[in-house]
C-alpha cells in the first residue's frame, strides 16, 4: 500500500523543473484573450520544455464556443511561435474537441486535415445540459454525477481522440452545489470509464484547473490516478487548462509527486499523435 498525498492549493509550489503542459487555451478560444505568443512566453519563463496548445472545437450549438475556432488562422499562428520560441520550446499542436462522440464526421474531418500532434476528448456537455451551468445540479448528487460518467463512457468507446480531458469536470461546480466530492462514491461508473481508456490506450490528463476553485483538487484526484493503473492505464500527460498566462503550468509540478507516488514514472509525450514516454523528474 502507498500513501496517497492530499493536495490542495496551499500545497502549491513552483521548485520543480515542469516538463510539460499540454492543456492552453489562447485568444482562439471564445473564453480566453491571451495570445499565443503571450502563452508561449509565460511557458518560457518558468523554464517548461514543452507545451500544448488546445484550442477549444465545439460544435454544440448552444455551447458559447460554438463556431468559434478558426483553424487555418489557428495554424499560422502556430507556425510563426514555433519559428519565433522554437529553440527554447517544444509547442505541440493540440486540440480540446468538445463531446466528440456526437460529431463523428466532423470531428474526423478536422484531425485529418491538420497535422496534429494530439487531440483531447472533453465532455462539457451531458444530453441539453452544460455542466458549467448550475441548472444541471438540479437534480441529486448521485443523479447528476452518475449521469456524466456513464456519458464519459460512451465518449470514450465511441470517439477518437488522444488523451480524455479532466475525467471529473463536473466537479468543478458540483462542489458548489452539493460540497464534497469523493470520487469513491462513483468509484464503479469511474472504473469503467479508466478501463475504456486503458484498453483503447487512451491517456489521462491531470488537470489543475479545479485546484483554482472551491473544489481545490486535481482532475483527476490521487485515488482516481491509482485505479487508472490497476486497470491498466499507463500515459498521463499534465494540463494547466491555462486561459490566462498566470496559470500556464499551475500546480503541475505538485502533480508529479502524485503520479510517482501512484507508481507513475513517466508522462506520455505526443507527436504527430504517437505516444512516446518522458521520465517524471524526480
Ligand atoms: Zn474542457
Ligand atoms: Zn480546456
Amino acid at each position: 500500500m502507498y500513501a496517497i498525498p492530499i493536495l490542495t492549493a496551499g500545497s502549491i509550489r513552483a521548485t520543480q523543473m515542469i516538463p510539460q503542459d499540454y492543456h492552453i487555451h489562447t485568444d482562439y478560444s471564445c473564453d480566453c484573450k491571451a495570445t499565443m505568443v503571450e502563452m508561449c512566453q509565460a511557458a518560457i519563463e518558468l523554464n517548461i520544455k514543452e507545451i500544448g496548445f488546445c484550442d477549444h472545437y465545439d460544435l454544440m450549438p448552444e455551447d458559447p464556443c460554438y463556431a468559434f475556432f478558426q483553424a487555418d488562422a489557428w495554424w499560422e499562428s502556430l507556425q510563426r511561435c514555433r519559428e519565433d520560441f522554437g529553440d527554447t520550446l517544444t509547442i505541440r499542436a493540440g486540440i480540446e474537441l468538445g463531446e466528440p462522440h456526437l460529431f463523428q464526421a466532423e470531428m474526423h474531418e478536422i484531425l485529418e486535415k491538420y497535422a496534429w500532434d494530439y487531440c483531447m476528448g472533453s465532455l462539457h456537455w451531458v444530453g441539453s445540459k452544460s455542466v458549467f451551468d448550475p441548472s444541471y445540479f438540479k437534480v441529486p448528487a448521485d443523479v447528476a454525477y452518475r449521469m456524466y460518467f456513464l456519458e464519459l463512457a460512451k465518449m470514450i468507446a465511441h470517439a477518437e481522440f488522444d488523451i480524455l480531458a479532466h475525467i471529473d469536470v463536473v466537479k468543478r461546480y458540483g462542489f458548489d452545489a452539493y460540497g464534497m466530492y469523493d470520487p469513491r462514491q462513483f468509484e464503479s461508473e469511474i472504473r469503467d470509464v479508466l478501463r475504456i481508456c486503458a484498453t483503447r490506450g487512451i491517456a489521462l490528463e491531470v488537470n489543475t484547473a479545479p485546484l483554482r476553485r472551491p473544489v481545490n483538487q486535481t482532475s483527476p484526484s490521487a485515488v482516481t490516478l491509482s485505479w487508472f493503473r490497476e486497470e491498466g492505464g499507463r500515459r498521463v500527460t499534465l494540463g494547466s487548462d491555462a486561459h490566462l498566462t498566470e496559470h500556464v503550468g499551475f500546480g503541475l509540478d505538485s502533480v508529479m509527486s502524485i503520479l510517482r507516488s501512484v507508481g507513475f514514472e513517466n508522462l506520455a509525450s505526443f507527436e504527430s499523435r504517437n505516444p512516446s514516454p518522458t521520465p517524471i523528474p524526480q
